[in-house]
């Protein structure tokens, strides 16, 4: 079975920080859709240093359960970064990429829509050309939306206990 692929190039030299991309992202996925904005809700955050003009467009990716054992840190043009700056998991270690109210992490999903946008928000939204859609055909892997499942659900777990999310399934199965 073949699967579709999105892509979008970071081009960070035309970055200028405006952070119109996490204002609309986070319209896109209010509550109230397109009702709300707040930054805190996006899935992308603009890394900031305007003194050395340096803007670093970062999207959130999966969940991680538990805090890395290793730690990466970025020097950019003599600047040193923060540990884990660019990282683009929701993890325990900090507040990034998590939604403000319940805590429950938030992912990057390309603005899935119904009907499908011709092209996610943030990129149509990005004046200066520094995201850059594309996508492709290639063979799927039958595995991957089972795992993404079961990462939404490990992440119900956590932050509610295994009984909590049993019961709300049960619950659902009986409607
Ligand atoms: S592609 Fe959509 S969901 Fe992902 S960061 Fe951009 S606006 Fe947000
Ligand atoms: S909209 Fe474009 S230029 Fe503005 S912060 Fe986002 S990526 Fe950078």
């Amino acid at each position: 079975m073949m699967r579709v692929v999105k892509t979008i190039k970071i081009d960070v030299d035309k970055c200028n920080g405006c952070r119109s991309c996490e204002v609309i992202c986070s319209a896109f996925h209010a509550a109230d859709k397109y009702g709300t904005t707040n930054p805190a809700r996006a899935r992308i955050r603009v890394i900031r240093e305007p003194l050395l003009d340096i803007f670093v467009p970062v999207f959130a990716g999966d969940f991680a359960p538990a805090e890395c054992a290793g730690r990466n840190q970025y020097i950019i043009d003599g600047k040193v970064h923060d540990e884990c700056a660019f990282c683009r998991a929701s993890c325990p270690s900090r507040d990034v990429f998590k939604e403000p109210d319940s805590g429950l992490p938030l992912k990057c999903d390309m603005c899935e829509d119904d009907p499908p946008l011709d092209e996610p928000l943030c990129v149509k939204w990005c004046e200066n050309d520094a995201l850059i859609y594309e996508q492709r055909e290639e063979e799927a892997e039958e595995a991957a939306e089972l795992e993404e499942m079961e990462i939404g659900l490990e992440s119900l777990v956590g932050k509610h206990g295994l009984q909590p999310v049993i019961d709300a399934i049960a619950r659902m199965s009986t409607k």
